[in-house]
């Protein structure tokens, strides 16, 4: 793999696409640097080898020119903080001013440039808008593992420009060893850990990892589908009545290639969408109409930790439950304890960005797993089999 390893920065001048997409609260204070401080390695490499940095990165959605709320300004007092020095700004990420401060910058030198999709062109990955970037660098790095599953500009169109000197950085290169580990490399048994809102977003991986894995758990939203679909009552819980086939179809397949698929068996119903909600528990698929499940019961969790605690590879990519919400979160608790265990057992366990990420944060234990992935949709389209733009452009 070509990493930043295999090149020495020594007087160049790196343009590196990162993924400063972080969040920030109505005051523009960032929420959770953990994307920015996952750069650092491969920022600090190349300032060491005596190079100077050129950083780009999108933030938010803005809808197609300059927003205020979406300004990479607003990061940049923790960036210099983070990097120990005072890090230069360009107000546009092209054109004549980004130029000359990329020009002026000297060794061990670092400018920000402004946010990427303050230009169209950049989502609809443009050819003369890449090359524009290309002009900022003399090298061209990769680490933004959350975006490389885009065919944007500064993610892979602009690698073209620099058929000899493009690399991956050390985000990049670490995210792509771990999503490997479990997709081609992993130790049996393997089991995967589906959850979350929509059985629509993760058919394609459910499919994928039905080769691949010896159990799959499904929690969370989406298995109150294939509760309706077994011909259960699931009063006002989330339902995708177009994927009930599917879901069915789903149970078949897993059967047929001898996958142990794991439903829940009880479930945590409320009266409302609400944490002060009145709570019971009830088997699966007998749920009174006008309640809806917001988690998965404790049957349910004996159930699924014990295929956990017994496994050696664990992916585990969405929530049990309604974790955001202190009376529902603890399915997806339990669950991240196990995962817990298991590692500490010896599993190799990488937990999908997103919301697993954030449920693994707020329960304190991200240090305690194998690996957490900066990517969501990146690492389930890695999954899903397909191939990234973002890493093509730079292997090809
Ligand atoms: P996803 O982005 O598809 O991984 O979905 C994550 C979201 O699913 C989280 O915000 C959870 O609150 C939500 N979720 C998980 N279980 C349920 C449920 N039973 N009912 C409603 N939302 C849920």
């Amino acid at each position: 793999m070509n990493t930043i390893d295999q090149c020495n920065f020594k007087d160049k001048k790196a343009l590196v696409r990162v993924d400063f997409n972080v969040p920030l609260d109505k005051d523009y204070n960032i929420t959770d640097d953990k994307r920015m401080r996952a750069a650092l390695p491969t920022i600090n490499k190349i300032l060491n080898d005596g190079g100077s940095v050129v950083l780009m990165s999108h933030l938010g959605r803005p809808k197609g020119g300059p927003e205020e709320k979406y300004s990479l300004k607003h990061i940049l007092g923790d960036l210099s903080r983070m990097l120990d020095q005072e890090v230069k700004f360009a107000d546009d990420c092209i054109g004549a001013d980004a130029e000359n401060k990329a020009n002026n910058l000297f060794p061990g030198e670092v400018l920000l440039l402004e946010n990427l999709r303050f230009h169209p062109e950049e989502e609809k990955g443009d050819v003369a808008f890449a090359e524009k970037l290309s002009k900022l660098g003399n090298i061209y790095v990769n680490d933004a593992f959350g975006t490389a599953h885009r065919a944007h500009a500064s993610t892979t169109i602009v690698a073209q420009f620099f058929p000899n000197a493009k690399y991956f950085g050390y985000l990049m290169a670490e995210e792509l060893k771990n999503a490997e580990k479990v997709n081609h490399g992993a130790t049996k048994p393997f089991t995967a850990i589906m959850g979350g809102a929509k059985v629509s977003d993760k058919i394609l991986l459910i499919e994928s990892l039905l080769d691949k894995v010896d159990n799959l758990i499904i929690g969370g939203g989406m298995a109150y589908t294939f509760a309706k679909a077994q011909g259960g009552e699931i009063g006002t819980s989330l339902l995708e009545e177009d994927r009930m086939a599917l879901c069915l179809e789903l149970l078949d397949k897993a059967k047929a290639k001898g996958v142990n698929l794991i439903l829940p068996v009880d479930t945590v119903i409320a009266d409302k969408f609400d944490n002060e909600a009145s709570k019971d528990q009830v088997d699966t698929g007998k749920i009174p109409e006008d309640w809806m499940g917001l988690d998965i019961g404790s049957k349910t969790i004996t159930l699924f930790n014990e295929t956990i605690k017994n496994s050696k590879t664990l992916l585990w990519n969405g929530p049990m439950g309604v974790f955001e919400m202190a009376n529902f979160e603890q399915g997806t608790k339990a669950v991240a304890e196990a995962v817990v265990e298991a590692t500490k057992n010896g599993a190799f366990s990488l937990i999908g960005g997103g919301d697993s990420a954030a449920a693994i944060a707020k329960f304190g234990l991200e240090d305690e797993v194998s690996y957490v992935s900066t990517g969501g949709g990146a690492l389930l389209e890695y999954m899903e089999g397909k191939e990234l733009p973002g890493v093509k452009a730079i292997m090809s």
